[in-house]
């Protein structure tokens, strides 16, 4: 065990090398020092690690820390040891490192174990840990307890035990995501008392949100990665086929890219993770399946080359960037196919429950609301967490570029009777594209052939432009006004279709006309750098130094740091102590590999 420190703000200062607590974390710290149990909701990157890594070194006693990600264990404590922290991971298979970690337990010689649930609450496993000092059982994705949450994991079930098994250890459950069913289950299973759920703001200041209708797919990835060279981020998409096509795409366009989804094997996984997770500059191309846990704090982009099931995923997909608070972006590209996949996606789960099947829809419908939204994003978002957010953000597509939005009620009702009336002519349906071709008075070939240009709907769209209609066909399918026939594209009217047509209603929808005035320009993390390129050979540095020591690059120092050393360029021990994020054994197992470094640099680019 590291000598034990009482005061967390000497702790956070000296081994850390951050100044002050953020929002949550001190009253977290204090009420596990007073050996209180809590559960802690706050966001990815909001800093839930400090809050049991600081009492275990604060406290008598190992903390154990339960987490449902094996693989990333090593990782978690190899970062760790970059900070003179001792921890370790039981492994099952190596039985002789297994054995050196228990008899460190035994004399007391750890601060952290990363266990399994599964591990945890083995029988012997638990006979042994009656016989050592706990000073802590952490619970991670504490939402992996609750079947209400996506990720029920049943193992995590029994973590109830702990509540017989070590009545005097206190238990602290963290999480990212619980909803309110999720919630009251992580208390009831964990015997939290409700006054010690500590919930913080959900707001990531620091993410741009974007979201684009797919035009040229493939054309606006490479756009937007253009803009993110030298970054590392991930790609989601929706199947496993255009994962493979998509990550090959990019390994084609130059840029480093990995893939990972449920189709390939369990080794290739893990090796594109770890790659992704140990490298810089890295995409990760994805179905939903890769992400949970990933605390790599520099990815700086997520794109969703799809739409994403709802708006819990999609949030929490997205907050996999910027964990380390710097500006990061993300992209979504929808079209009118991705609305009816997902919600053939539903129609075809294995999901019998009809209950089920009417909330997946209730929730896509959310997500469709906020995609197709003229307000700040972040409002719809935090709106439907249950958190009041006053707008604008200033950092998403709709601050940033706001577009006028208009009554679209007597374009809806020219869209449906078109829809009715092409049927009616011609006894079969036909698809969106020869709709809108026929409201705008062309004279195509199918036009010709079915005799379309004698309808009363022939022309009568012609003021608004082709973009409207498009977004006004989604609208349609959006609000259940037309299905679309899978096989053959084609659109039929619905019965919600037929009574918007009795009683119309306002529709408002987004003129994609950018008013130019408040145009701003998304945030980068190299914008507030006097020297870019002393922050890149930075970051060579660090990945060389990561390499040898077989960890992270990240974990080395974070990005944050690395642009706080590029601005101050210390030029002494001293100087560099002062740098965000340098502690004590930082400051002694790197200060001087840096210094030196940033000492030749200037030399050479004579700047000393
Ligand atoms: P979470 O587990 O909530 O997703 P982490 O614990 O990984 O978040 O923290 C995210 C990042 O923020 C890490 O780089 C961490 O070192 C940093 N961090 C946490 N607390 C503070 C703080 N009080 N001041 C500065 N940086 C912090
Ligand atoms: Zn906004």
């Amino acid at each position: 065990m590291s000598e034990i420190i009482n005061d967390p703000q000497q702790v956070l200062e000296n081994i850390f090398g951050y100044k002050q607590f953020r929002n949550l974390q001190k009253k977290t710290i204090d009420a596990v020092l007073r050996g209180e149990n809590v559960l802690l909701l706050m966001p990815t990157g909001g800093g839930k690690s400090l809050c049991y890594q600081i009492p275990s070194l604060c406290l008598k006693g190992v903390c154990i820390v339960v987490s449902p990600l094996i693989a990333l264990m090593q990782d978690q404590v190899s970062g760790l040891s970059t900070y003179g922290i001792k921890a370790a991971t039981l492994n099952s298979s190596e039985y002789s490192r297994n054995s050196a970690i228990y008899s460190a337990l035994r004399k007391g010689e750890l601060d952290l174990l990363y266990v399994s649930p599964e591990k945890l609450l083995s029988e012997d496993f638990v006979s042994f840990l009656k016989t050592i000092d706990i000073c802590l059982f952490a619970i991670d994705e504490a939402h992996c307890i609750s079947q209400w949450g996506h990720d029920f994991r049943p193992p995590y079930r029994q973590l109830s035990d702990l509540v017989s098994l070590f009545p005097t250890v206190p238990r602290l459950a963290l999480t990212a995501t619980a909803d309110k069913n999720t919630r009251t289950d992580i208390l009831r299973l964990l015997s939290i008392d409700a006054d010690n759920m500590f919930v913080s703001s959900f707001d990531r200041p620091n993410l741009f949100y974007d979201v684009k209708i797919k035009d040229n797919e493939r054309k606006q990835l490479l756009t937007f990665l253009n803009d993110h060279k030298n970054e590392a981020g991930i790609v989601y998409c929706a199947t496993k086929n255009k994962v493979d096509e998509t990550c090959a795409f990019l390994e084609q366009n130059g840029f480093c890219a990995k893939r990972y989804h449920a189709g390939i094997s369990y080794a290739e996984r893990q090796k594109a993770q770890s790659f992704f997770i140990h490298a810089e500059n890295v995409i990760m191309v994805a179905t939903i399946a890769f992400g949970m846990g990933i605390n790599k704090t520099n990815v700086r982009f997520v794109v969703h080359l799809d739409l994403p099931q709802n708006i819990e995923t999609y949030y929490q997909e997205t907050g996999r960037a910027g964990r380390d608070g710097l500006p990061s972006s993300t992209l979504l590209l929808y079209g009118a196919r991705d609305i009816v996949l997902r919600r053939s996606f539903i129609e075809t789960s294995s999901e019998t429950d009809e209950e089920y099947k009417r909330l997946a829809h209730k929730k896509l419908n959310a997500l469709l609301g906020y995609v197709e939204t003229a307000q700040c994003r972040r409002k719809v978002l935090l709106d439907y967490f249950g958190e009041k957010y006053k707008d604008p953000c200033d950092n998403c597509d709709n601050c940033v570029s706001p577009s006028e939005t208009y009554d679209a009620r007597q374009d809806m009702l020219k869209f449906l009777s078109c829809v009715y009336r092409v049927r009616e002519k011609s006894n079969i349906s036909f698809g969106a594209g020869h709709i809108i071709d026929v409201l705008c008075g062309k004279e195509t070939e199918k036009v010709r052939k079915f005799g379309h240009s004698t309808l009363s709907t022939f022309g009568i769209g012609k003021e608004t432009p082709d973009y409207l209609w498009k977004t006004i066909y989604r609208q349609a399918l959006i609000s259940e006004f037309v299905l679309l026939e899978d096989q053959h594209s084609t659109l039929e009217l619905t019965s919600k279709g037929k009574a918007f047509f009795k009683n119309p209603y306002e529709i408002l929808l987004r003129k994609n006309i950018v008013k130019t005035i408040k145009q701003k320009k998304e945030k980068t993390v190299t914008e507030n750098l006097s020297d870019p390129d002393l922050f890149r050979a930075l970051k060579d540095l660090r990945l060389t130094i990561a390499r040898e020591e077989d960890v992270p690059a990240f974990y080395i120092f974070s990005d944050k740091t690395l642009i706080d050393m590029a601005n101050k360029k210390p030029y002494s021990l001293d100087e560099f102590s002062r740098v965000f994020g340098v502690g004590k054994t930082k400051l002694e197992k790197y200060g001087a590999d840096f210094v030196l470094f940033i000492q030749e640099y200037l030399g050479q680019n004579g700047d000393s």
